[in-house]
């Protein structure tokens, strides 16, 4: 018998693999107004996240890297989620994320999306470093643009 859970784990893995094999947002932005690298050594995932500014707002965010499927769909995932918002609404909705990811608060809530397709990662800690790649190259890309603004 096929549960529900096994199904939306189904869908979630789906969901994956798809950023996975056609990522949204991959390259360089330009011009580069942010830029970030960090490196996952418990897997050899490499992700480099950069940013192109417009009225305070984030107009373009890529990345470029290589890596196992769950830091390259988390990766993809978030670029989509970070186009259009302010630096501080970024740091906040990134932060939300890490929060989520260690477990702190719940997983769920508004603007999840394809977002939700990450929750299953919660269930295998040594991977959780791997959805979080992104999310803390980012997160360190906006901290160095604070501090020079
Ligand atoms: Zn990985």
């Amino acid at each position: 018998m096929v549960t529900y859970g096994a199904m939306l784990e189904e869908l979630y893995q789906e969901i994956i693999l798809d950023h996975y094999r056609r990522p949204r947002n991959k390259g360089q932005a330009a011009p580069a107004d942010m830029q970030a690298k960090e490196y996952n050594p418990l897997c050899g995932d490499e992700i480099e996240v950069t940013a192109t500014l417009r009225d305070g707002k984030i107009a373009d965010v890529k990345f470029d890297g290589h890596g196992c499927s769950i830091s390259q769909a988390s990766a993809s995932i978030m670029t989509q989620k970070l186009i259009g918002k302010t630096l501080p609404e970024a740091e906040e909705f990134i932060d939300r994320f890490l929060k989520m990811m260690r477990g702190d608060v719940p997983f769920g809530g508004k603007e999840m999306g394809d977002l939700k397709a990450l929750e299953g990662v919660l269930k295998f800690p040594v991977r959780v470093k791997c959805a979080t790649l992104a999310w803390n190259t980012a997160q360190s890309g906006i901290r160095q643009k604070g501090k020079k603004l």
